[in-house]
This record gives C-alpha cells, structure tokens and sequence, in this order.
C-alpha cells in the first residue's frame, strides 16, 4: 500500500465552490424550501473530517409536504397520463444533463463520499446517466399479457402493468448519485412519482441533480427530493400513509426495520441489502485474471459495496499464489485522499463507517484471524483504512459472517473437488447477494452456478450491468433491480376479464 500525500487543499472549480456555498434546501413540489423546522446538519469531507456545507434536515413535517407534492403529482397531473415516450424524453434529457455536468458531478461526489475521483469519473457519473437512457427505454414498453381462461364460457383475460403510485426511495451512501437514479430511472419510466430520500452522509449529487430536475422541465412534484436522517425523514416517509411503496437499498438491519414498519399498511416493498459474497477460484482458473479480479472485487469502493467479494475461498494447489497476488496488489494501491487524480483507495465514508470497520478488525485479531496484508487505519486524519487480507478465520467469528462493508477480505482455501461440497461451504452465511466463479471449466463453472444461492453470479468477472436483474436470496433482499424485472418493480398487475359470451 503506497499512501499519498495529502495537499493542503484541492483547487475547486468555480462551480463546485458555487454549488456548496449555496443554501442547500429540499425539492418539494416542483421548488426549493427550507426544512419547516428550519434546521439543518452538516456534510462531512471523509478525507479530512471537515465540514463542506450544510443541507436542510427534513422531518415528518416535510415529508408530508413531499408525498402530497408527488401525490397530486400521480393522482392529479400530467405525469399520470403521460404517454411513454414522453418520460423517456424527460429521462433522456436529464441523462443529458448529468452529462454536460460530468466532472462537476464527478468532484462533488468525490468530495461528499471520498471515493477516487478517477472512479467517480468514470463509473459513478456516467454510469448514472446511461443508467437513466437505459430505462428510459421501457417507458411505454411495459406490457402485460393476453391469457388464454380456464373457466368454461368464452372470455378475454389480459393484463396490465399500471405504476405502482407514490414511491418513497430511500438510498444509501456508497454510490450515492448511481443509487438516486437506480430508483429515479425505473420508478419514472413506469409512470411513477417519486419521494427520493439521499442518505445523511452523502446528500450533494441528489441534491444538484434536483437543480437539473427542475431545468429540464419535470411536471412539478414528480421528482422530490428531501435531505434528513434516517430515524427522522426515512422513517415518516416509510410510515407515510401516502405513500404506496417503498424501495430501499441498505443495510439489512434497516431493511428489516422498513419491512416491519411497512406491515402496519402493507405497503409495497422492494429490498436491495447486505451480502458477504463469495469468490470462488478453482484450481483451472485463468490466476492472472482471477487474482485481479478477486481483489477489485473486494477493494474497488474501499470494500463498501453490497457485491463485494468479501469471502475467497481458493482451492489448496493456488491459495498461495492466489492470496499472495492479492495482498501484492493490496500494498500495490495507492490509498490517499479521493480528489487526488492517483487514488485508488479513499477513506471510508465517515467517522461512523471508519468505526466499524476498524471494530471488526480489532474483533478479528482478537478472535484469531490472521492479518496477511493491512489490518490497520491510515494516518491520523480522515477515515483512511488500509486494504486487508485476513487468514485463519475460522466459522463463527464476526468477520467471517458479518457483512464489514470495508477493504477486508477472508481468505479460505478447499480441498475438494466436489462442487457440492465447495457450494455448501460458499453458501454458509445469511446473505445470498452475489458470487463469483473463476474457472476455464465450462461445465463446473455452470454446475456451481446452479448450487450457489445469490441473485447475482459471475463467472470469470464482469461488473453491474443496468440490463441484468440484481437483487438477493436469503437476507440480502426483496426483488430484482434492473432490467426488466427492475422496472416492473414499480409496477402492480392488473387483470381484466371480459365475458364474451
Ligand atoms: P448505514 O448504517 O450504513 O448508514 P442504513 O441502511 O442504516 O445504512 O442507511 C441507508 C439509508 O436508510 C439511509 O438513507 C438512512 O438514512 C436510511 N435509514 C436508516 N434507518 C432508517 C429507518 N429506520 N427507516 C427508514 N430509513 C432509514
């Protein structure tokens, strides 16, 4: 690990300085307003722990203010009977925009989250947009079906997909603007309104993008956007009775929080979680792609990414060279602050974050896990932590089963060819979000694809792809984002049967 120095400060662009010296307030209803309480709370450089600005502090109150915005949005507006090719304009043009504001938006996502700017440039920001033309083309493509009936009689039984109605969207902060427009995207192209809360650490892209909402001419209170904690704005928007779904992406903790408290209305509810997702290299593998690909696959965002691959486990004849190529490129990285144009490794995203993760090292050494590269936290300023194996695990401890949601990778060698037995060991967490298969052998590669239970499984690598439904088995989620299945997520079905005779 190469850290690099941190200048004093980073010469900002006039927009970007701009942008954070204004009075950050909440989108309701097609306009900005403060927070009725008028509070507002501060938003945190990771890297230095300093403030960078302040945003509005939405509360119940807000929130009702929200949902009836984008309730009389859905019921009364044009949005309700908008045709399809008109949101995909709107999507289109919007795409358009995160575009033209592309290292603008790549700086101030940098700033909030901490993560290298080379990746909020070139995943983060444009990722984002084509994320948005994606589902924009489903806007006036979502179809149902025609049945042939059962009953006796002659009748004509179809389907339709209508919008589900008022969404209340609440994101975390790993990706923050990607999270925004993969609930944005697919929500609107299905006729849907829509009550967006950022989360508390990373508010600023959300909020720029509700300057480009309003600029590129969303009928009023389609898109809301509302700044607030957890325990206050998420809550009031997950119990507002206004609203008819929730979709969520988060940890699992919360998400069952969500679940419990959508009971009371049986609101509709889509879950994207946890996971502790395993790489699985066996002894075919193509090492000089698989020990790269292991190690972005746990290293790329600082580990916190719901897909990490957070467990390896590599057959005995190459768990050395497999784990010691990682750990080289482990101490290859460069971690340091991410607006510099050379990191690869950020700080964690807050004094919170950098807590737990650093907690779950501390259990880890103490329970027995063996520290093979990094273990420990990066200078004295910033949440920095460095990129690290961990060997020896054995079965119960917390860092084996426990979603770390950092750069910390378990490592685990098999002995065994039988692909049952390997899938036993892979499967053996709460989680069933994603899994990665790294092998030449066609037949095991598909074979084990088959025994994994995740939503998500890659065999020889491969990254998020807006077109493929993602989402998790077990305790990692509720349906499938993305692709088909991600926009009729904001959808009910309904059926309609005609008595011919
Ligand atoms: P983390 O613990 O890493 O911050 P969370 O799952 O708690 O992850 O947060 C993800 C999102 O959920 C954030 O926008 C946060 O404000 C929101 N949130 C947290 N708690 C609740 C809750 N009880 N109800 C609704 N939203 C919540």
């Amino acid at each position: 690990m190469t850290v690099i120095d941190r200048p004093q400060s980073f010469a900002l662009t006039e927009p970007v300085r701009g942008f954070l010296k204004k009075q950050h307030q909440l989108l309701i209803g097609g306009k900005w307003v403060p927070a009725l309480s008028g509070k507002t709370f501060d938003v945190i450089d990771p890297s230095t722990g300093e403030v960078i600005t302040k945003v509005a502090a939405a509360d119940a109150a807000d929130i009702d203010l929200a949902v009836a915005a984008a309730r009389r949005a859905f019921d009364h507006g044009p949005w309700g009977k908008s045709k399809g090719l008109e949101r995909a304009k709107l999507l289109w043009k919007l795409a358009d925009k995160i575009d033209e504001h592309a290292e603008e938006m790549a700086t101030l996502e940098t700033l909030d989250n901490g993560k290298p700017i080379k990746m909020s440039r070139i995943a983060d920001i444009p990722g984002s947009a084509e994320n948005l033309r994606y589902n924009a083309g489903w806007a006036g493509k979502i179809t149902g079906d025609t049945i042939p009936a059962s009953l006796p009689g002659n009748f004509h039984s179809y389907t339709v997909r209508e919008p589900v109605g008022v969404v209340g969207a609440i994101i975390p902060w790993n990706f923050p603007l990607a999270m925004a427009i993969a609930k944005i995207g697919p929500a609107l192209a299905a006729g849907c309104t829509i009550v967006l809360k950022p989360a508390e650490q990373t508010p600023l892209t959300a909020i720029r993008l509700g300057e480009f909402i309003q600029e590129v001419g969303f009928p009023e209170g389609v898109i809301n956007i509302v700044t607030g904690f957890g325990e206050t704005a998420g809550v009031a928007l997950v119990d507002h009775p206004g609203v008819d779904k929730v979709a969520f992406t988060g940890s699992t903790a919360t998400g069952k929080a969500i679940v419990r408290a959508c009971a009371a209305t049986l609101k509709r509810v889509s879950l994207e979680l946890g996971g502790k997702s395993p790489t699985v290299i066996l002894p075919d593998a193509d090492l000089a792609k698989a020990i790269p690909g292991a190690s972005r696959s746990i290293f790329f965002n600082s580990g916190q990414v719901c897909a990490a691959g957070s467990r390896l486990f590599a057959h005995k004849k190459i768990f050395d060279e497999v784990v010691g190529g990682i750990a080289e490129e482990a101490k290859r990285l460069k971690v340091g602050p991410g607006l510099s144009p050379e990191t690869e490794i950020g700080p964690l995203v807050s004094e919170e974050q950098f807590q737990r993760v650093t907690g779950y090292l501390a259990a880890g050494a103490k329970e027995g896990a063996r520290v093979m590269v990094g273990g420990q936290s990066v200078g004295n300023r910033g949440y920095f932590v460095e990129p690290t194996i961990l060997a020896d695990t054995v079965r119960d401890m917390s860092v084996r089963q426990e979603e770390i949601f950092g750069p910390v990778l378990c490592a685990m060698s098999f002995d065994d060819e039988d692909l049952e037995k390997i899938a036993a060991e892979a499967n053996d967490t709460t989680y069933g979000l994603a899994a990665t298969i790294w092998t030449r052998d066609i037949s095991a590669g598909h074979k084990l694809a088959k025994l994994l239970k995740a939503g998500s499984i890659r065999i020889n690598g491969g990254g998020l792809d807006h077109a493929v439904p993602f989402g998790g088995y077990k305790q990692s989620g509720w349906g499938r984002e993305n692709g088909k299945d991600g926009v009729e997520l904001f959808t009910e079905v309904k059926a309609v049967s005609v008595n011919l005779s």
